[in-house]
């Protein structure tokens, strides 16, 4: 009697991982397939679409894939957009010799460069709830709808799954179509923390630091799978900023 119990059990595990993981995993490497074949002009009609978005100033920016290279594979630094409040205008670079921590750097840098790969700072769209409260606009799947011209760009590059190929080109830390804020790349917001809040506080004022950017630990030199680097300054005392590390 046990074998043919086991069995069955066995055979229910092979249909659900048949049914289940193999379409799964056909989509997700149609949409990469998808999202490598895009030309700079296609991303950029998609990407352009979003900055149009919200109804207020955006104050954050995600980092979104491109298909461009740097040149150089360990290129590293980020330019903090004008429109992040008190950062805007700086570079942020890695920390010799370890490279795990942030800093600001004195050059300006044109363009996200992370390993040599390319990515567009694109603007969180930003709207006012109905309370009158500005609110960032994280999640990706909420741009299309009622957008025909974003839908229209992205369908371009990938007519079957429109949708969830903008959910990973906005999710450059982790290869799927399931779009999770808390591993998205972003300078200025709010950390999307993967465990408990963790804010340093400043060592002049005591004040709780703000966030000035948070990247997945796919993104990093080392290419450090399950950690999340954030980085936090005082906007009172400018030289003040820190790394905070965490791992899921
Ligand atoms: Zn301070």
């Amino acid at each position: 009697m046990m074998p043919i119990v086991l069995i069955s059990l066995v055979s229910l595990i092979a249909i659900v991982v048949a049914v289940v993981l193999i379409p799964y995993n056909l989509k997700r490497k149609h949409i990469i397939r998808c999202a490598k074949s895009a030309t700079n002009e296609q991303l950029e009609a998609i990407y352009s679409n979003i900055e149009r978005l919200g109804s207020v100033q955006s104050t954050c920016a995600a980092l979104a894939r491109t298909n461009s290279r740097s040149g150089l594979d360990d290129d590293w630094k980020i330019p903090v957009p004008h429109y992040v409040e008190t950062w805007g205008g700086r570079s942020i670079v890695l920390k010799e010799p370890e490279k795990e921590a942030f800093e600001f750097s004195p050059d300006k840098a044109n363009e996200a460069v992370l390993n040599g790969c390319v990515y567009r700072l694109v603007p969180i769209p930003r709207n006012l709830t109905k309370s009158g409260k500005a609110r960032n606009q994280y999640s990706p799947t909420k741009y299309v709808a009622a957008n025909p011209d974003l839908l229209k760009a992205l369908g371009a590059v990938c007519p079957k799954y429109p949708a969830e190929l903008l959910s990973f080109l906005f999710n450059p830390g982790i290869e799927t179509f399931e779009f999770d804020s808390t591993f998205q790349a972003r300078v200025g917001g709010s950390a999307s923390w993967v465990q408990d809040a963790e804010f340093p506080n400043c060592p002049l004022c005591k004040k709780r630091m703000v966030t000035i950017m948070q990247i997945p630990g796919e993104l990093m030199p080392g290419k450090l799978r399950d950690g999340m680097f954030y980085f936090f300054g005082c906007a009172k005392h400018q030289g003040e900023a820190q790394t905070v590390v965490q791992f899921t």
